[in-house]
């Protein structure tokens, strides 16, 4: 080789090798920036135990206040109507229909007393995306129509008695204003539903109306809420259960209230001493809340801004789309994905939290599932291990903040019950908790996460007598129970009787 060739060879190596340093260094700074930024996260969504605790203070205070007057609270503390919970003596065929963010679902049981164990059937139908946001008409003609259908195939191991229609319990997630055991009007919407001509409505009688145009002959017995359901139906399988929590799309919260701590209850008092209140949880709010830059920009884009603040940082509707705008600042700001955002990540919501769920339990070594999310998801085909480490560890911290604050609140209702600790010299009543939801039932790390943070809020002594307890469709069944409690024949065979 002569010299010059040998010159420009070098010259050649060199600035190839100046190439790979500029991409390390270029690398490098990359991921200090992304891991920067994913500090910063983690600093801010910290939900320390003495937070914690300011939170369930905070949770207890707003119960008072919305238990006390309309308005008083940010906590709408719903009076369910519901003053004796079913008791297991309840007999004959009941329906239920329950309306929840994502899916709704049919349910016929045939109750045969407490000698016979409960006989179900259920059907499940995911509500197609446009007619949460079209006319109510549409909604609950689809409702109506598939409950129909359902009623066609009922066989002979369910009876109604002759001369008498078959009664429903209707479970409607949304936050009612209740007029009576059997009627209430919307306030507003959550989850994702915006239909405009709904709010204000007869929530029942637009359901009836929908029943006769697709000639079902069905009596609505009981309008409740998912919380108040799960409640009747935890209640129904442990009577130690005092309160009930949903965690899927959405979150909310019912327990037991004595009707003498409940001021702006202006009615009759019942005989139980007992009222079910709904407490709609999920539009609590606290300064004391680690709210981060993107809580701030998803709620200020989402259907129902300055709403349903506690829902947005932990319900399964929302916790996907928060680790999404982690990415996307990691995109923007430190290149995480290379060069180039993947457009994909553009799309709100299209990080799924089962998605999310999938990431975060992923066990295996070189971080697999996370690889075909990140391929499936938002068709980013070259991942990098690191890069999937640091996916994991969003989702974490994602999860456990709202983890710790669903723990948090329910502490909170456990104060509200003077259920928090022993006292001196008793012995401690158990105290179940009922959840229902596909967040909780599903995402093992999330369920987890709150269990031991409620251990840890109560302290070991107390914790031993407190627990979480899976129900599973507890708000269909809930609601069939609540329908065979508060059925018309009931009444009218107490009145003669
Ligand atoms: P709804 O809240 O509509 O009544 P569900 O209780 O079935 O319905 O909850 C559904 C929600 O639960 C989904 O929207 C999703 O956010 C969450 N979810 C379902 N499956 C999983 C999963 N595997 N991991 C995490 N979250 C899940
Ligand atoms: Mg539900």
């Amino acid at each position: 080789m002569g010299k010059v060739a040998a010159a420009v060879c070098t010259v050649a190596v060199c600035a190839a090798a100046l190439v790979v340093v500029r991409r390390q260094m270029k690398s490098s700074g990359r991921w200090a920036k992304a891991e920067a930024i994913l500090r910063e996260m983690e600093d801010k969504c910290g939900a320390p135990t003495e937070n914690l605790r300011q939170v369930a203070d905070a949770m207890t205070a707003e119960m008072h206040a919305g238990l006390a007057s309309d308005g008083g609270s940010k906590l709408k503390m719903l009076i369910s109507f519901i003053d004796n919970l079913p008791t297991g003596d309840e007999k004959g065929l009941f329906y239920a229909l329950d309306l929840g963010g994502t899916n709704f679902r049919v349910i016929r049981v045939q109750l045969g007393g407490k000698e016979s164990t409960i006989r179900r059937e259920s059907e499940e139908f995911s509500i197609p995306p446009h007619l949460m946001v079209g006319s109510s008409h549409e909604l609950f003609d689809f409702i109506a129509g598939a409950l129909a259908k359902f009623v066609a195939t009922e066989n002979e191991d369910f009876h109604v008695l002759p001369g008498k229609l078959r009664e429903l319990g209707f479970t409607f997630s949304f936050p009612v204003r209740q007029l009576s055991i059997a009627s209430g009007t919307l306030i507003k919407w959550t989850k994702g539903f915006h239909i405009e001509d709904a709010v204000g409505e007869d929530v029942v009688g637009e359901l009836t109306k929908a029943m006769q145009r697709v000639g079902l002959d069905m009596r609505v017995a009981a309008l409740i809420n998912d919380t108040v359901g799960t409640l009747a139906g935890g209640k129904y399988n442990n009577p130690d259960v005092v309160a009930a929590v949903i965690l899927g799309t959405g979150t909310n919260a019912a327990y037991i209230e004595r009707t003498h701590a409940i001021p702006k209850w202006q009615g009759p008092l019942p005989k139980s001493g007992e009222m079910v209140i709904n407490m709609e949880w999920g539009n609590f709010r606290s300064s004391h809340l680690p709210l981060t830059e993107y809580d701030q920009s998803l709620d200020a884009e989402s259907l129902n801004p300055g709403e349903q603040i506690f829902e947005k940082l932990m319900s399964g509707m929302y916790l996907g789309e928060i680790v999404r705008r982690v990415l996307m600042r990691m995109a923007e700001e430190a290149s995480f994905f290379g060069d180039n955002i993947p457009p994909k990540l553009h799309i709100p919501f299209i990080i799924r939290t089962p998605d999310m769920a999938a990431m975060h339990h992923d066990n295996s070594s070189d971080l697999k599932v996370v690889g075909c999310k990140l391929k499936d998801v938002l068709e980013v085909h070259n991942s990098s291990l690191k890069m999937r480490k640091m996916i994991v560890e969003i989702c974490d911290i994602v999860a456990s903040r709202g983890a710790r604050l669903a723990a948090a609140g329910i502490f909170g209702i456990l104060k509200k019950l003077g259920r928090n600790t022993v006292k001196d010299g008793e012995k401690q009543q158990r105290s179940v908790i009922a959840v229902d939801g596909g967040l909780f039932e599903h995402y093992t790390k999330f369920r987890n996460c709150l269990n031991r943070t409620l251990q840890e809020l109560l302290g070991e002594d107390t914790a031993e007598n407190i627990v979480t307890e899976l129900s599973n469709d507890g708000s269909g069944t809930g609601a069939a129970l609540l329908a065979a409690s508060y059925s018309q024949y009931l009444q009218i065979e107490g009145s003669s009787s």
